[in-house]
């Protein structure tokens, strides 16, 4: 039985977790860090990577089903996922190796087992007592359901990533980031697919023309949605599952995936016995991250807002160098960048319009959409695609939302602006590559600034 103090108790290894116990140990704290699966969380292991790597295979199926069209002859004779996930594994291990070989050099005490919060800054393991001088709170989130079962031909994201199989046709419940990103795989792999969405556009929580550009692509690549449709019941034989939705309409598939967002992975850990503030789940942090419980914090999921790896990693630090005395500036939700990783991709910072709105009134912006179509390197990779711009009269850019391949790429850009609060006029002078597709963010900026240049104003 092991009864130790370190500066830092960490309870959850993810995104947050570990970003918060990598920054304390530079920092000159003790650390420790405890979690039940593997070092790296749902990003690495269940999450960002995985699919990314699936998306990139989906990327060269489609590059060799097109290969005709630019005098490349090749053949696409179909999908082996065995090597599909023999080459994604060996992503996440080289990744985990890196980063287990980072924190084991490191001043961090890796506790492998399932933690409990048993006192004010104190985590049990076992027999085992973790005392801390600060204590984290990182244990992330889980797929909702709806109070769908999740067996058999039912499944989560955590399941789709352990299929050895291309299923002919798939049922995807929700439009979100996941769900969309997996129609993208399963489509690219050769699957029928058909995404189910409540609301009454992909995406929701994109700007609309953004949800509209990818409506057409989708339709364009074959992949169907049912908008404005929520579902009433799942049924599963051996062979086939249906979905019944409430305007009576059946869809019946080999699989379902349920991507209808995320949870947090933060009740039977002894949190509410302990006095964290909690609201459905969620534990509530003021705008430094602390509990109600001082010397108590929480990072990444767990935490109402954006549920991305990046946001976990900036929580981790910010936490870290705030225990040290650092004050460290806040995170800034509306800063955080976000990428949507289908086929085409979508990536957006700051507000939409509606908020822009909201925030300056109707007559306090002005927006411009550059169509892709004006861009040499959309038109040779063969993408389609828009950049919409929202700026604050006389002000600056408070909006960035583009769609296209690989416009994920250009979001390193756009969050500096939008976080610098660039002006168009600040971004138009500086020169941009041609030809490539980075190029339409100085495009756009020029128009914004009353000069298109490739573009009518
Ligand atoms: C399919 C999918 C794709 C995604 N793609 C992206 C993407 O492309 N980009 C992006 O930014 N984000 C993506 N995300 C989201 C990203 O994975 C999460 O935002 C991120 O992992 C959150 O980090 P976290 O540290 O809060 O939690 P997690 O990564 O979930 O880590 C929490 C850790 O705590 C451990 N734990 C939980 N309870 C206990 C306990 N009681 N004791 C010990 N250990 C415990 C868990 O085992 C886990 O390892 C994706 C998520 C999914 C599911």
């Amino acid at each position: 039985m092991a009864d130790t103090t370190f500066d830092l108790v960490i309870l959850g290894s993810g995104s947050g977790g570990y970003a918060a116990a990598l920054r304390a140990s530079q920092l000159g704290m003790s650390v420790a860090l405890i979690e039940r699966d593997k070092l790296g969380g749902t990003c690495l292991h269940r999450g960002c990577i995985p699919t990314k790597a699936l998306l990139h295979s989906a990327e060269v199926a489609d590059t060799a089903k097109e290969a005709g069209n630019y005098g490349v002859q090749a053949t696409f004779q179909g999908i082996d996922m065995t090597q599909v996930n023999k080459y994604r594994d060996s992503i996440v291990d080289k990744l985990y190796k890196g980063l287990t070989g980072l924190v084991s050099s490191k001043n961090i005490t890796f506790v492998e087992g399932e933690g409990r919060m048993t006192g004010p800054k104190q985590v049990t393991v076992g027999t085992d007592v973790y005392e801390g001088k600060n204590l984290v709170l990182a244990t992330g989130s889980i797929s909702k359901t709806l109070g769908i079962e999740i067996t058999g031909r039912v499944i989560t994201s955590d399941q789709a990533l352990q299929m050895d199989w291309v299923p002919k046709k798939v049922a995807i419940l929700g439009g979100g980031v996941i769900g969309v990103e997996f129609a993208s795989v399963w489509r690219s792999f050769g699957s029928e697919v058909v995404i189910i969405e409540g609301l009454d556009r992909l995406v929701p929580n994109e700007e609309p023309a953004i949800s509209k550009a990818l409506d057409r692509a989708y339709r364009k690549r074959g992949i169907e949605s049912k908008l404005g449709n929520k579902f009433k019941a799942v049924t599963q034989t051996a062979d086939e599952v249906t979905i019944e939705l409430e305007n009576g309409d059946k869809v019946t598939a080999d699989i379902l995936l349920v991507a209808v967002g995320r949870g947090p992975n933060a009740t039977g850990f002894g949190y509410e016995e302990q006095g964290v503030h909690m609201e459905r789940g969620w534990v509530l942090t003021n705008d430094r991250l602390e509990t109600n419980l001082p010397g108590v914090y929480a990072v990444g999921d767990i935490v109402p807002g954006l549920q991305l790896a990046h946001r976990g990693f900036m929580h981790g630090i910010f936490v870290a160098e705030e225990i040290a005395g650092l004050g460290p500036m806040k995170v800034d939700e509306m800063g955080i960048p976000r990428v949507t990783y289908c086929e085409p991709e979508i990536a957006s910072v700051g507000l939409t319009e509606d908020q822009a709105k909201e925030k300056f009134g109707a007559e306090g912006i002005s927006t411009y959409e550059y169509n892709l179509a004006g861009n040499g390197k959309s038109n040779i990779l063969g993408t389609a695609g828009v950049i919409k711009l929202i700026r604050q009269i006389n002000g600056p850019v408070v909006g960035f939302h583009m769609i296209g391949s690989r416009a994920g790429e250009q979001i390193g850009e756009a969050q500096l602006i939008v976080n610098w609060e660039a002006y168009p006029e600040d971004v138009a002078p500086h020169i941009h590559a041609h030809p490539t597709m980075n190029e339409a963010i100085g495009e756009a900026h020029l128009a914004l600034a009353g000069k298109p240049l490739h573009a009518h104003a």
